[in-house]
């Protein structure tokens, strides 16, 4: 099942029009109708048949996304490659590029992203706010046996690479634990860094086209239980300030990287500090709402950059807007019809259902987006909270 479909078309002679895509999740089953407003072929590669993506590809090449063999033919009949998923092998994926593949964003903008340490040193360079870090194997064999953790409980372990959804990041209390952690996995690839006492968690998505323009979205608040994001409101209840100050960490980061695409950028806020926490080098859950609230989504706006399109209007078409994951609650097999109907039916709701086999605790199974009619954002954080109760009176969680 694609996602509903919007009509009108733009074209541009020069521009590409068949798009290889790595990674065939929601993401990239979400661009599905942007491609068919812009007349786009998407051709993707991702491992499984039953991914979401597979529905709306033109082509399908199946394979691991870090198989690179698999991503050779896919540009053997793609203008250019863009991402829906960053778990690449990047120095395999460049010998493509050497060979005259087109990537958007470029495998140069990706390099600094794709390790959490790296990201944070990157960022800690262009003088962007992060919380304290430090890699874990940097600290020398001898000091080890009597190192402390310099930044006070709790801490946060991250894995360095490939961590999703909270996996590979753990919350630690006490000295100890962290001691039965490191006597377990040894001063491995990780990422230690000190815990913010945020006030709220906020995100942009960001697009910038091959000519450098930029679009900034809303500032939004993200709300994460257990790790995993579970709902967002567009836009966050914060000042004028915070809010440029945020657009303007985003622009900077898009032009140092020369990046083009889109990318989201997650935050901390403290008061009047904001620190980055992630950069997602592609769309993002914290710009779905974009779909049913902004004049241009994330994913249309991802395709119009990488095909050489001008960028779309990203403002809000709607005052505000909440969007609410559906996350699993069990291991089944269900396609929760009863409750999809339900959801549906709230008020200004727009549902999309990922169509997965399979559903398993805090898996992302689709996600609901209810427009807002509130007109100031006191009232409209109320209305939000009342639109996340009545949808989990349908949908548990987990
Ligand atoms: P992932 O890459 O798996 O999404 P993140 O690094 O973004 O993992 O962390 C997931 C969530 O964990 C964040 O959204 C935040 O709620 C919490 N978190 C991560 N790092 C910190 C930190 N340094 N201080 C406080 N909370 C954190």
């Amino acid at each position: 099942m694609a996602p509903s479909v919007q009509s009108s078309s733009a074209s541009n002679s020069s521009a590409k029009t068949n798009i290889g895509i790595i990674g065939g999740g929601q993401l990239a089953w979400m661009m599905g109708p942007a491609a068919q407003k812009l007349g786009l072929a998407l051709q993707i590669q991702t491992p499984s048949k039953d991914d979401p993506a597979v529905a709306i590809a033109t082509q399908t090449e199946l394979g691991a996304i870090q198989d690179v063999a698999v991503t050779r033919t896919l540009a053997s009949h793609s203008d250019v490659i863009t991402f829906e998923n960053e778990f690449v092998d990047l120095a395999a994926l460049d010998s493509l590029a050497q060979s005259g593949v087109t990537f958007a964003p470029a495998l140069s903008s990706l390099q600094p992203l794709l390790d959490k340490f790296d990201q944070r040193s990157y960022l800690q360079k262009q003088n962007i706010p992060v919380p304290q870090f430090i890699a874990l194997e940097s600290i020398p064999e001898s000091d080890r046996p009597s190192w402390q953790n310099p930044f006070g409980f709790p801490v946060v372990l991250k894995a360095r690479r490939l961590g999703y959804d909270g996996q590979g990041t753990s919350v630690i209390k006490t000295a100890e634990e962290l001691k039965s952690v490191l006597d377990r996995e040894g001063f491995a690839p990780f990422l230690l860094e000190a815990f913010v006492p945020f006030e709220r968690e906020l995100a942009i998505m960001a697009a910038r086209s091959s000519s450098g323009n930029i679009v900034t979205y809303p500032v939004v608040e993200t709300k994460q239980e257990n790790q995993v994001c579970a709902w967002v409101l567009a836009p966050a209840a914060i000042s004028k300030e915070i809010e440029q100050e945020v657009a303007a960490i985003a622009q900077r980061i898009l032009t140092g990287l020369n990046f083009v695409g889109i990318l989201g950028v997650e935050l901390f806020q403290t008061g009047n500090q904001v620190q980055v926490n992630e950069i997602a080098p592609r769309t993002h859950n914290s710009g779905h709402y974009s779909l049913d609230a902004c004049a241009t989504s994330q994913f249309e706006q991802q395709l119009r950059a990488v095909s050489d399109r001008p960028l779309g209007d990203a403002s809000l078409t709607v005052p505000a807007a909440v969007m609410v994951n559906l996350l699993g609650y069990e291991s089944a097999r269900s396609d929760y019809s009863s409750q999809r109907e339900q959801l549906a039916a709230l008020p200004n709701a727009h549902l999309y259902w990922y169509g997965k086999a399979e559903s398993r605790p805090g898996r992302k199974l689709g996600h609901v987006t209810l427009n807002l009619t509130s007109a100031d954002r006191i009232t409209q954080r109320q209305e939000a909270e009342q639109a996340i109760a009545a949808v989990h009176q349908i949908w548990p969680t987990a």
